[in-house]
């Protein structure tokens, strides 16, 4: 059975300042990306590329924090993490810190099928990108108001997310988290063949120092697959580095031999939660079920299998 789970973060517009017309837009954005990679499933296409393309469907659309629409560094610039993983032959690529390469995932698969790497940063990770040929842009291409206020906000209120990260877990913090102010992208897929693929990218967190590098691109944590299961995360990306979060729950099913929905509870709401890990993932096995847990207010996300009619939901 073929299935495929996306989400466009865990960090959602609180659910009273969400009007209807954007919720609609929300929404469509969504299924645009979920058919995106489903047609490619339906049409016999590996999991890795139908994950890549819903991916890069949504780091088109300036809605959500990856591609165009990426938040801002605390100096005012945008720096992009991203990553893949092919379960059935556990080939990941990666890339973080880029700032011109349109679509960060691209750059991913470049590194995961050119080279013997796993993970490129910063400039030469722009330059593989551009020696291959992939579509570059220049900060104008990456601007929206939106996150430009998210950060002239996060830079009058005078916090930044770092003094935020390193505060002693595991309590939560007490002020409300502008969680809003951050999001990510990803899918995960189980193809015809049964081979599992993960694929995610991010802007990473408002006001991030320069040089910060979330969880995303971090096989393992952020991003994650194997034979049984592909994980994709999305949240406040120091926890889920500290937590190992997506390999996490590869471990409890193969060592612990929990289902799906066990591990994935038992990671986002009994682990990560009371350690102050707010956010989310969305899993698929290699049965083709699904799992969308979140510790959030919301989570962007959409699914559709063979068997299951899509479904798009927020919060
Ligand atoms: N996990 C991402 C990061 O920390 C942000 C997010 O998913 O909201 O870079």
């Amino acid at each position: 059975m073929f299935a495929i789970a996306i989400h466009g973060g865990a960090g959602t517009i609180p659910r009273a300042t969400l009007t209807p017309d954007l919720e609609r837009t929300y929404r469509a954005g969504l299924q645009a990306a979920l058919s995106a990679g489903y047609d490619l499933l339906r049409q016999g296409a590996p999991a890795l590329d139908a994950t890549e393309m819903a991916v890069r469907t949504l780091e088109d659309n300036p809605l959500f924090n990856a591609g165009r629409g990426a938040v801002f560094t605390h100096d005012g610039h945008h720096e992009m993490d991203a990553a893949l993983m092919a379960g059935h032959t556990g080939l990941a690529g990666a890339v973080a810190g880029v700032r011109e390469v349109k679509n960060p995932i691209r750059a991913a698969r470049l590194v995961l099928e050119k080279t013997e790497h796993v993970l490129l940063a910063y400039p030469g990770a722009d330059e593989l990108a551009r020696e291959h040929g992939l579509p570059l842009a220049g900060p104008d291409y990456f601007f929206t108001q939106q996150r430009y206020d998210q950060l002239q906000e996060a830079l009058a209120a005078g916090r930044t997310q770092l003094d935020h990260a390193a505060s002693p877990a595991p309590t939560p913090p007490a002020a409300p988290d502008p969680n809003w102010k951050r999001g990510t992208v990803g899918a995960v897929a189980r193809d015809q063949h049964g081979h599992l693929a993960a694929a995610t990218s991010t802007g990473g967190m408002t006001n991030k120092r320069y040089a910060r590098i979330g969880d995303t691109p971090l096989i393992g944590a952020g991003t994650w697959a194997d034979k049984r299961v592909a994980v994709s995360c999305t949240g406040h990306g120091e926890y889920f580095i500290r937590a190992v979060a997506a390999y996490d729950i590869a471990c409890l099913i193969e060592y612990r031999g929990l289902d799906l929905a066990e591990a994935c509870r038992l990671v986002v709401h009994d682990k990560l939660a009371p350690a102050g890990g707010e956010g989310g993932l969305i899993a698929v096995d290699a049965q083709g079920n699904l799992a969308l847990p979140f510790n959030s207010e919301g989570m962007y996300r959409a699914s559709r299998s063979e068997a299951r009619e899509e479904v798009v939901e927020i919060y």
